[in-house]
């Protein structure tokens, strides 16, 4: 099929979901590297109003805002509900992950599936930079909040954003 209702079909997007409290450069690692091969990449930022974060929703996607400014075909989006309903409305028909170690893959692999069958959204797996493969979010926040250096580990404007809500600026 050629024309314009064809051309909607043939735009490949894909989510990168998840807390972002606050977003390190293992979730950039990753979603720069989506970037490259989707044509549209959602960042979602999936609310979970059981677990207070250190930043509000809104203060996470202004982060990830200002850290993935530079790709064009990246979008940031706040979800609360099932992932598979955030690619439903989207036309998303692909969820990228990355995996840090073995220990990711039980419960990725236990997500995938469950995704898979709820509406038949495959799930991508990328492997992490080794650099980063012992990050995560919590760790930084436990790092930083007794004072160690995590500057190496996010971008600086998260640093700044962490010193200041750990008030040590
Ligand atoms: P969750 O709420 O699943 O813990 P996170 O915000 O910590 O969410 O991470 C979301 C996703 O980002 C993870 O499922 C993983 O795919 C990816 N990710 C997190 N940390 C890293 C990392 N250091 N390297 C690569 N990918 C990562």
């Amino acid at each position: 099929m050629t024309g314009p209702e064809s051309e909607g079909s043939l735009v490949r997007r894909a989510v990168c979901p998840g807390s972002f409290d606050p977003i390190t450069n293992g979730h950039l690692d990753i979603i720069s590297r989506a970037s490259r091969l989707y044509d549209e990449v959602y960042v979602a930022v999936m609310i979970n109003k059981a677990k207070k974060g250190l930043f509000e929703v809104d203060e996470r996607l202004d982060l990830i805002r200002q850290v993935t400014a530079e790709y064009e075909n990246v979008r940031i989006e706040a979800f609360h509900g099932l992932l598979v309903d955030f690619c439903k409305q989207r036309d998303i028909p692909a969820i990228v992950k990355g995996l840090r170690a073995v220990s990711d893959f039980d419960y990725e692999l236990q997500m995938a599936q469950m995704n898979n069958g709820l509406s038949g959204v495959e799930t991508l797996f990328v492997p992490t930079n080794p650099t980063y493969s012992f990050l995560s979010s919590s760790l930084v926040k436990e790092v930083a909040t007794w004072g160690g250096d995590v500057s190496h580990l996010v971008p600086p404007v998260v640093l700044e954003a962490l010193n200041k809500r750990l008030r040590r600026d």
